[in-house]
């Protein structure tokens, strides 16, 4: 009887753990804050809408103006925005750059401190028993785009642990890894393991790091942390600041030195069956890469968010964006990332609204892709589907990829080639021979076989049709067999008569 009683409660305990094992996890990612001190409602937009002397007091808006960075009201309304649509997510990602786009001679490292720490601080505030992943962006060392990779720039790390509040948020095991070289691995749960990269080591605009083997020891580390997740039987999530690959609206522009995006990538494709979910920062833009491996199958996935400044970059060609924030759906047991829904504040409306702290759905990947998961294999379909670019995917992917700041733009054949040879391409090498328009592991032109739908009732055609074709052959087939063994002697008689006078 007590044995019985000891089953029934474990299975019911067993069961209770069932239901209470969450399948849906949610987090945020939220990037390239940019906050702008200096920002004033009444300064010149063609100064970074800083207050000059000659001010004629026109009001240019209180949430922010394409061509500057982000005013401390655009700041706190993200974060709120960020709180209001989901107050209780698992965790934050936080993908770098709060340091406005100013010259070097306006800030000096207690600035640049002080600028993350208001960041830091206002996170925090708003999501006290929340765990925030953050990681460093280019503009987030002094001077802009020179990341210390040595033991003297260790003291830039430790300043940003704490000036900036990072202690804090990165807990004691972490900030001592983060110490050494602005990276650190931590446990989102048992089986998920997260990587902060410092990839601002590898951007090809920082003249400390150029022709390193490995700087910070960050290629070895993170072999390692791999090797590791892949004997444990973890799930790693990477986070970073700059991608690797090329910009997708300039042609040919990269953003790391080739020897290490060609490291990296590598280091990608061995481990890429450990490696879950990569988000990444830094363009400012909407977008996503796919790597491939050399028999042209899709190993990994690079999503891309945009910023939350709407800053017009200074790149000829490139325009500014409405400030964004993303929401992810994963499941807390395989770690695979299932959907985002991105959210963005329209700056216009929000400068004249009488609501202007309205954040409004950009869109659900699961709507817009038709895809139930962001695993490589879904986004390559994605792909498929830009094929041509007159495709529906791929034009909603355009009002994207700014937060549609830039809506029904007219994107001619090289404007389109450069956004699927960005996507799909990663290695240098192999970009070029895309834009060139030769043969690559993803050929863009490629036609995409799309299944036939049929109407249900088409289906009770063809089967009734079919089953009184099995009958009408079962019926002849009968009546032929019965005639011939009426009308005919056996067969091998005949031949046998044959045979006898051969
Ligand atoms: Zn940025
Ligand atoms: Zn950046």
């Amino acid at each position: 009887m007590n044995g019985l009683l000891l089953i029934f409660c474990l299975t019911l305990a067993n069961f209770a753990v069932q239901v209470s094992a969450k399948d849906t996890g949610y987090f945020w990612q939220v990037t390239d804050f940019h906050y702008d001190a200096n920002y004033s409602s009444t300064g010149d937009p063609t100064h970074m809408c800083h207050q000059g002397n000659t001010s004629d007091n026109v009001n240019i808006g209180n949430y922010g103006n394409y061509l500057c960075d982000a005013p401390w009201q655009l700041i706190t309304s993200a974060i709120q925005a960020m709180y209001k649509i989901h107050p209780e997510p698992d965790f934050i990602v936080w993908t770098g750059d709060s340091v406005p786009h100013v010259d070097n001679k306006d800030l000096d490292v207690d600035k640049v401190y002080t600028l993350i720490g208001n960041v830091t601080d206002e996170l925090r505030t708003v999501f006290p028993n929340i765990t925030i992943y953050p990681v460093l962006g280019n503009h987030d060392p002094y001077p802009a785009n020179m990341m210390p990779y040595d033991v003297e720039g260790t003291k830039y790390y430790k300043g940003i642990l704490d000036n900036s509040g990072w202690t804090d948020i990165l807990g004691h095991n972490e900030s001592h890894q983060f110490h050494n070289g602005g990276y650190y691995s931590s446990h989102i749960s048992e089986k998920i393991k997260l990587l902060g990269l410092n990839t601002n080591l590898y951007y090809d605009q920082d003249k400390l790091t150029k022709d390193l083997a490995d700087p910070a020891d960050q290629f070895n580390w993170m072999e390692e942390q791999l090797k590791s997740a892949r004997r444990k039987d973890e799930k790693v999530y990477i986070i970073a600041h700059v991608p690797p690959g090329k910009f997708e609206l300039v042609e040919d522009m990269a953003w790391f030195y080739g020897s290490y995006n060609r490291k990296y990538l590598e280091i990608l494709e061995t481990y890429a069956d450990v490696i879950e979910a990569q988000l990444y920062g830094h363009e400012h833009t909407d977008s996503f890469r796919i790597q491939f491996d050399g028999q042209g199958k899709p190993i990994g996935i690079m999503l891309l968010s945009p910023a939350v400044t709407p800053w017009k970059s200074t790149l000829p060609g490139v325009g500014a964006n409405n400030p964004a924030i993303r929401l992810f759906q994963y499941d807390p047991q395989s770690g695979a990332l299932k959907k985002y829904v991105q959210y963005f504040l329209n700056l216009t409306k929000a400068n004249i609204d009488s609501d202007p702290t309205k954040w409004e759905k950009e869109y659900d990947t699961s709507d817009v892709y038709a895809v139930d998961n962001l695993r490589p294999a879904a986004m390559h379909e994605v792909l498929k589907g830009f094929n041509k670019k007159e495709n529906e995917a791929f034009k909603h992917y355009l009002d994207y990829n700014s937060v549609k700041w830039l809506v029904n733009q007219v994107c001619n054949e090289s404007c389109f080639t450069r956004h699927i040879c960005a996507i799909s391409q990663l290695d240098f090498d192999n970009y070029k021979t895309c834009i060139s328009g030769g043969h690559t592991t993803f050929k863009p032109t490629t036609t995409t076989v799309t299944p036939i739908t049929v109407p249900s009732y088409l289906y009770y055609v063809i089967g009734s049709m079919g089953l009184l074709l099995v009958v009408m052959v079962v019926v002849i087939g009968f009546m032929c067999f019965t005639k011939k063994r009426g009308l005919h002697a056996p067969r091998y008689a005949k031949f046998g008569s044959l045979n006898v006078n051969a």
